[in-house]
Protein backbone atom coordinates (compact mmCIF):
# COMPACT_ATOMS: atom_id res chain seq x y z
CA UNK A 1 0.00 0.00 0.00
CA UNK A 2 1.43 3.40 -0.95
CA UNK A 3 1.52 6.06 1.99
CA UNK A 4 0.03 9.48 0.82
CA UNK A 5 -0.80 12.57 2.21
CA UNK A 6 -2.90 14.05 -0.12
CA UNK A 7 -5.75 11.39 -1.18
CA UNK A 8 -8.67 11.39 -3.21
CA UNK A 9 -11.89 12.39 -2.00
CA UNK A 10 -14.42 10.08 -3.38
CA UNK A 11 -18.10 11.79 -3.64
CA UNK A 12 -21.61 9.80 -4.88
CA UNK A 13 -20.54 9.74 -8.08
CA UNK A 14 -16.86 8.30 -8.33
CA UNK A 15 -16.88 6.09 -4.62
CA UNK A 16 -17.04 2.93 -6.70
CA UNK A 17 -14.61 4.29 -9.24
CA UNK A 18 -11.39 4.87 -6.70
CA UNK A 19 -12.65 1.88 -4.75
CA UNK A 20 -12.14 -0.03 -8.55
CA UNK A 21 -8.64 1.46 -8.51
CA UNK A 22 -8.33 0.01 -4.90
CA UNK A 23 -8.84 -3.34 -6.33
CA UNK A 24 -6.69 -3.07 -8.93
CA UNK A 25 -9.15 -2.63 -11.79
CA UNK A 26 -10.44 0.78 -13.99
CA UNK A 27 -13.84 0.95 -14.51
CA UNK A 28 -15.32 4.14 -16.30
CA UNK A 29 -19.13 5.43 -16.61
CA UNK A 30 -21.27 3.53 -19.72
CA UNK A 31 -23.93 4.63 -20.91
CA UNK A 32 -26.60 2.07 -21.12
CA UNK A 33 -28.82 4.01 -23.58
CA UNK A 34 -26.37 5.13 -26.05
CA UNK A 35 -22.91 3.46 -24.95
CA UNK A 36 -21.07 6.26 -25.07
CA UNK A 37 -18.01 6.55 -21.97
CA UNK A 38 -17.88 9.31 -19.56
CA UNK A 39 -14.99 10.31 -17.66
CA UNK A 40 -14.53 11.77 -14.89
CA UNK A 41 -17.47 9.33 -13.38
CA UNK A 42 -20.50 11.07 -13.25
CA UNK A 43 -24.72 10.76 -13.02
CA UNK A 44 -25.00 11.93 -16.20
CA UNK A 45 -24.06 10.74 -19.74
CA UNK A 46 -21.39 13.43 -21.86
CA UNK A 47 -23.19 12.28 -25.13
CA UNK A 48 -27.09 11.89 -24.49
CA UNK A 49 -26.99 13.26 -21.50
CA UNK A 50 -29.34 10.48 -20.10
CA UNK A 51 -28.82 9.09 -16.62
CA UNK A 52 -28.65 5.17 -17.05
CA UNK A 53 -24.68 4.85 -16.31
CA UNK A 54 -23.38 2.39 -14.80
CA UNK A 55 -19.59 1.73 -13.82
CA UNK A 56 -18.02 -0.60 -16.21
CA UNK A 57 -14.32 -2.43 -16.53
CA UNK A 58 -12.03 -0.95 -19.15
CA UNK A 59 -9.68 -3.08 -21.24
CA UNK A 60 -6.88 -0.60 -19.59
CA UNK A 61 -5.22 0.04 -22.41
CA UNK A 62 -4.83 3.09 -24.52
CA UNK A 63 -2.29 5.58 -25.90
CA UNK A 64 -0.27 8.73 -24.66
CA UNK A 65 -2.54 11.32 -26.34
CA UNK A 66 -0.31 14.26 -24.90
CA UNK A 67 1.80 15.23 -21.99
CA UNK A 68 3.82 17.32 -19.65
CA UNK A 69 7.10 16.98 -17.79
CA UNK A 70 6.58 17.79 -13.66
CA UNK A 71 9.57 19.47 -12.63
CA UNK A 72 7.87 21.43 -9.78
CA UNK A 73 5.99 19.04 -7.65
CA UNK A 74 2.47 20.33 -6.53
CA UNK A 75 2.06 18.10 -3.34
CA UNK A 76 4.33 16.05 -1.03
CA UNK A 77 3.08 13.20 -2.41
CA UNK A 78 4.64 13.13 -5.63
CA UNK A 79 8.49 14.65 -4.78
CA UNK A 80 9.63 11.49 -4.91
CA UNK A 81 8.58 10.82 -8.60
CA UNK A 82 10.00 14.59 -9.76
CA UNK A 83 10.87 14.50 -12.87
CA UNK A 84 8.00 12.39 -14.13
CA UNK A 85 5.53 12.72 -16.66
CA UNK A 86 1.84 13.73 -16.40
CA UNK A 87 0.04 11.90 -19.76
CA UNK A 88 -3.15 12.32 -21.02
CA UNK A 89 -4.17 8.88 -22.22
CA UNK A 90 -6.76 8.17 -24.87
CA UNK A 91 -8.42 4.88 -24.37
CA UNK A 92 -9.17 2.24 -26.30
CA UNK A 93 -12.56 1.80 -25.98
CA UNK A 94 -13.32 5.07 -27.34
CA UNK A 95 -11.64 7.78 -29.25
CA UNK A 96 -12.94 10.91 -27.07
CA UNK A 97 -12.20 9.50 -23.12
CA UNK A 98 -8.85 11.17 -22.28
CA UNK A 99 -7.72 9.77 -18.63
CA UNK A 100 -4.50 11.60 -16.61
CA UNK A 101 -2.06 10.51 -14.92
CA UNK A 102 1.77 9.26 -14.13
CA UNK A 103 3.40 7.77 -16.88
CA UNK A 104 5.55 4.71 -15.82
CA UNK A 105 8.47 4.41 -18.56
CA UNK A 106 12.10 4.61 -18.89
CA UNK A 107 12.25 5.74 -22.60
CA UNK A 108 10.56 9.67 -23.05
CA UNK A 109 6.51 10.07 -23.78
CA UNK A 110 5.26 10.41 -27.68
CA UNK A 111 2.11 10.38 -28.99
CA UNK A 112 0.55 6.84 -29.28
CA UNK A 113 2.61 5.08 -27.18
CA UNK A 114 1.30 2.24 -25.75
CA UNK A 115 0.10 1.80 -21.94
CA UNK A 116 -1.87 0.03 -19.83
CA UNK A 117 -3.27 1.10 -16.66
CA UNK A 118 -1.38 0.93 -13.43
CA UNK A 119 -3.68 1.30 -10.45
CA UNK A 120 -1.76 2.04 -6.94
CA UNK A 121 -3.53 1.04 -3.67
CA UNK A 122 -3.85 4.13 -1.34
CA UNK A 123 -6.27 2.39 1.34
CA UNK A 124 -8.48 -0.42 1.08
CA UNK A 125 -11.04 1.75 -0.24
CA UNK A 126 -8.66 4.07 -2.78
CA UNK A 127 -6.63 3.63 -5.29
CA UNK A 128 -5.01 6.00 -7.65
CA UNK A 129 -4.32 5.53 -11.14
CA UNK A 130 -0.66 5.43 -13.10
CA UNK A 131 0.17 4.45 -16.81
CA UNK A 132 2.80 2.18 -17.46
CA UNK A 133 3.94 1.64 -20.78
CA UNK A 134 3.44 -1.34 -22.50
CA UNK A 135 7.34 -2.22 -22.88
CA UNK A 136 8.36 -1.10 -19.62
CA UNK A 137 10.85 -2.74 -17.44
CA UNK A 138 9.68 -1.48 -14.18
ZN1 LIG B 1 -25.64 8.24 -23.51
Amino acid sequence: MAERLVKPIPDRDSVAYWQALADGRLVVSHCRDCGHWTWPPRPICSNCHGDDLSLDEVSGRGEVYSWVVVHRSTTPDMMKYVPYTLALVRLDEQADIYIPGRLISDREAHRGMRVRVAPEKITDTLGDLAWKAEDAQS
